[in-house]
């Protein structure tokens, strides 16, 4: 911790700090500058009383506390200089490859679905997203198949090949979700909701984080560590937007995370540009957009018949559509160095 006490203080008022922070149990070292005395500060704070009450311990004497380590630590790139991968049925994310994990907002029916997770595999994809449990903001909207859209994902992993993300809701689902789920997915309304994280993490399956709507990126990063710190090194960040004072689109997409979390963060970073647009005519420009400033996956919402689909009809992009996108990525892809 650095300890900045205020300018003019007597020899006994500096003593009365330095003498709270050794029955702390920490060891000060004291900084004379010309105008004010800094105090840094060494000790652990896991096992010792934090220092930052001294503000409000020592209102006259003490300016302010500021720690040095960062809070998070097993997400940090200081942990694990290198980028770390996840791996689900054989594809690799965060390598080379851009992976793109494509389907339905929701599971609506087996037709549905499979015509959807066809049509992805063929342009591209190798991960089908579709939520069987849905967080919706009324209860008088659709609230997801449950159980018999996990068995519906489950078949379409079978008759396509490809791994399936999907969104767990409740502590008390995990293990039914972990059962079908090859990534499980902590939506933006509960990314802050510890007790999920854990039990996620504690499934064994790469948890998925996105981003909460209105979640400061340090926050984003503790969330993610939650899903470390429980013994599960398979975490991915996904920014999905943010809430702003914008209207024209849904969120605003926070594409300047990618550089932040790749610089902050050994863990990829996974863009949703249709939560983070809510506009299915903006999809494509901004995969482009992620793509080349260094995103490691897309996660995209694509339905047979958006006009009819459930929910977040206007964001999920036609099968031609989701072809179409495929085809102008491939160039991006390519200038960004990446498969
Ligand atoms: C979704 O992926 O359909 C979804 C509900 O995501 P978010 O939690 O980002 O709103
Ligand atoms: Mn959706």
């Amino acid at each position: 911790m650095i300890i900045v006490l205020k300018p003019g203080l007597s020899k006994r008022q500096e003593s009365a700090v330095l003498h709270e922070i050794r029955t702390r149990g920490y060891r000060p070292y004291v900084m004379r500058g010309v105008a004010r005395i800094v105090i840094g500060a060494v000790g652990d704070e896991l096992t010792h009383a934090s220092l930052e009450s001294l503000v409000t311990k020592f209102p006259g004497e003490v300016e302010s506390v500021t720690p040095v380590q960062k809070r998070y630590k097993l997400v940090s790139r200081e942990a694990h200089p290198a980028n770390s991968t996840v791996t689900v049925r054989g594809h690799v994310i965060g390598g080379r490859q851009i992976q793109i994990m494509a389907g339905p907002c929701s599971v609506e029916s087996e037709r549905q679905l499979l015509t959807a997770a066809v049509a992805v595999k063929a342009a591209g994809a190798t991960i089908l997203r579709g939520g069987a449990f849905k967080p919706r903001t009324s209860p008088y909207e659709f609230q997801g198949l449950g159980e018999k859209g996990l068995k519906l994902l489950a078949k379409a992993r079978r008759e396509t090949g490809l791994a399936v993300i999907t969104e767990l809701l409740s502590e008390q689902h995990a293990d039914l979700v972990a059962q079908y789920a090859d990534i499980i997915q902590i939506g933006a309304r509960n990314s802050q909701n510890f007790q999920l994280l854990i039990a996620a993490a504690r499934t064994g399956k790469p948890v998925l984080v996105k981003r909460g709507l209105s979640m400061k990126i340090e926050e984003w990063l503790l969330a993610g560590e939650y899903v470390l710190a429980n013994e599960n090194p398979n975490l991915l960040f996904c920014e999905r937007g943010i809430r702003t004072f914008e209207t024209y689109t849904r969120n605003t997409l926070d594409l300047s995370t990618i550089p932040i979390i790749r610089k902050e963060s050994h863990c990829p970073i996974v863009i949703d540009p249709s939560q983070g647009a809510g506009r299915a005519d903006l999809v494509a420009a901004l995969c482009k957009g992620a793509v080349a400033m260094g995103a490691d996956a897309l996660l995209i919402e694509v339905h047979p018949n958006p006009a009819e689909a459930w929910s977040d009809s206007a964001q999920q992009l036609s099968l031609d559509g989701f072809a179409q996108l495929m085809r102008e990525l491939r160039p991006f892809i390519q200038a960004a160095g990446r498969e």
